[in-house]
């Protein structure tokens, strides 16, 4: 699935890329619509940031809420516990004075005091209410400490719900949270974007300004019915039109031999950064590192040549004048000469193909590319 999405995807990137160059030119409408396009994915970006802004907004209420509820949990455990050690407290006080009461009855069961006490009694009656009132005494504290147990027993209730109550808040709070760390890293991936967005949207603007300011017209084939390429420069011109990438005073360190089963293009040195230069009007189609296997900067260039498809490719660059689906004109600087790569000293390696380039038509087959690999010489001026 995956594979053949990036099969789809590839050939939906090679034809936007080569259909243009091919069947028809770019029109400065398209390049307009370019604009359009891009604004309107800026813009709904920021109104999927603002839709995901108000989500997250609501997340961090529903935690604010949570975490006051969980406060007030706590708070209400703590009063409860200390009514069941007050509670406790009156229990031991009640129990102490029964058992005193219950001691002096005891011990005035034996022969002392209450002998004492209830003999002192003037009369026989008072003998029955001095007893009586011992006996109501410790029924009293009894109940007052039933009364009180129960009391603890419903506090030790109402604080178990609680702790249960707290239990599931910061079990939701945890889900929560999850949740608005993921909507802020959609949020931060969303804004992201935009910076790459809106870079792409300048690219169109300034090539609609500048084609308009070189009176293209909206229906216009840009490179063909106005902004037509000249070669500039400075440039060595060959009979076809093509020019030579880089300007006067360099030489030729490695020729092609590619034939022979050895070099792929030519190298030509001058000094670390000297620009290197387009040599035929065409689209950008590659510019990085990520092609060569030692991490060669690149830029490659798909060209037009009576209708067929020739690619030139420059590689061992220290920086790049241009990007991806840029259309240059020849002798346009599309970068700057390097040392990147497996390369010893500044120089560029210019390497050139025809009809088939890398990744087409068989995404990934740099062999299809390699097949077609001609001499250089075959276009620019030697
Ligand atoms: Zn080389």
């Amino acid at each position: 699935m995956k594979k053949y999405i990036i099969g789809v995807l590839t050939i939906v990137l090679l034809a936007n890329i080569l259909l243009p160059m091919d069947a028809s030119a770019i029109t400065l409408r398209e390049y307009e619509q370019k604009v359009q396009q891009y604004q309107n994915e800026i813009n709904s970006k920021n109104n999927e940031i603002a839709v995901s802004k108000k989500k997250l907004d609501e997340i961090q209420k529903k935690i604010a809420d949570y975490e006051a509820q969980i406060k007030a949990a706590e708070e209400e455990t703590q009063r409860l516990e200390e009514e069941i050690q007050k509670n406790n407290e009156e229990i031991k006080r009640k129990n102490a004075e029964s058992k005193k009461i219950i001691e002096y009855y005891q011990v005035s069961n034996g022969e002392n005091a209450y002998l004492e006490y209830a003999f002192g009694a003037t009369s026989i009656t008072d003998m029955i209410y001095r007893m009586s009132i011992v006996e109501q005494l410790t029924e009293y504290n009894d109940r007052v400490m039933k009364e009180l147990q129960a009391l603890i027993d419903e506090n030790k209730a109402k604080q178990e719900q609680l702790r249960k109550k707290q239990e599931e808040m910061k079990e939701l709070n945890k889900k929560l949270a999850e949740e608005a760390s993921k909507v802020k890293g959609s949020i931060s991936s969303m804004e992201g974007m935009i910076p790459n967005l809106s870079g792409q949207m300048n690219y169109y603007q300034q090539r609609v300004k500048y084609y308009k300011s070189v009176g293209c017209d909206p229906d216009d084939q840009i490179g063909i019915d106005c902004d037509r390429p000249t070669p500039t420069g400075g440039n060595i011109v060959g009979a076809n039109g093509f020019v030579f990438p880089v300007q006067a005073s360099f030489r030729i360190t490695t020729g092609y031999y590619w034939d022979q089963g050895g070099h792929k293009g030519i190298d030509i040195g001058k000094y670390c950064g000297a620009p290197i230069q387009a040599v035929a009007a065409g689209r950008v189609y590659y510019v990085g590192s990520g092609k060569d296997t030692y991490g060669a900067k690149m830029v490659m260039i798909v060209h037009n040549y009576g209708g067929r498809l020739v690619y030139s490719q420059y590689a061992h660059l220290n920086g790049y004048a241009v990007r991806e689906g840029q259309d240059v004109y020849a002798g346009q600087t599309i970068g700057y000469m390097g040392n990147s790569g497996y390369s010893f000293g500044c120089h560029l390696h210019l390497e050139m193909s025809e009809d088939l380039g890398w990744d087409y038509p068989d995404p990934g087959n740099y062999y299809s590319y390699i097949r077609h690999i001609v001499n250089p010489y075959k276009y620019v001026p030697g």
